[in-house]
């Protein structure tokens, strides 16, 4: 399977360009909400334009193999009304299969935030198993990529080589 590589920074301009249309569309967050780890990078380089605390959520449905697993792991979440009457917009960087999402937001919802928003740097076109509840309005997307796996610099054990690879590709 080919593979996209994005260097840091094409991530760093996608989301300037994102974070303007996000102020533009007059969606003033009180929270930024990663979804670690892969959410982590993306929501601190996000905060750059858009000056708001980045609290976290971690969990995973991909075990160490990269095997889909039926149920998410949560590592760490909020405590209980922690986003309470607060609008949010929640980070992370790629919207594959949308359950990853899905859970989170049917989970966060619960606390009844004023509105969630959602922010993915990539995201991939395909038809998607998880569903967006249909509270949510914002969903605002860095860049929509063919369905491919995406290198990110932050895996990289060799950001030289993955730099180098981003570029070839660009
Ligand atoms: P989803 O629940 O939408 O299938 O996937 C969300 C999570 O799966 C992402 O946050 C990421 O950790 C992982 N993931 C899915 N596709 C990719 C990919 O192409 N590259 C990388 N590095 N991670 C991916």
């Amino acid at each position: 399977m080919d593979k996209y590589y994005f260097s840091y920074q094409t991530i760093h301009n996608t989301i300037k360009e994102t974070a303007q249309e996000i102020i533009a569309s007059g969606f003033e967050p009180d929270l930024i909400l990663a979804i670690g780890g892969g959410g982590f990078i993306p929501a601190r380089i996000l905060r750059t334009f858009i000056k708001k605390p980045i609290v976290t959520i971690a969990i995973s449905y991909y075990d160490a193999n990269d095997q889909l697993q039926e149920k998410p792991v949560k590592h760490q979440w909020l405590s209980q009304n922690d986003i309470a009457g607060k609008k949010v917009l929640l980070v992370d960087e790629v919207d594959d299969t949308r359950l990853t999402l899905e859970y989170c937001l049917n989970e966060l919802l619960q606390q009844h935030p004023t509105e969630i928003a959602v922010f993915v740097l990539h995201k991939k076109l395909k038809e998607k198993r998880g569903h967006i509840p249909a509270s949510i309005k914002r969903f605002y997307v860095g860049e929509t990529i063919e369905d491919k796996w995406v290198c990110y610099p932050w895996d990289a054990t060799d950001i030289n080589e993955h730099e180098k690879r981003a570029k070839q590709k660009a």
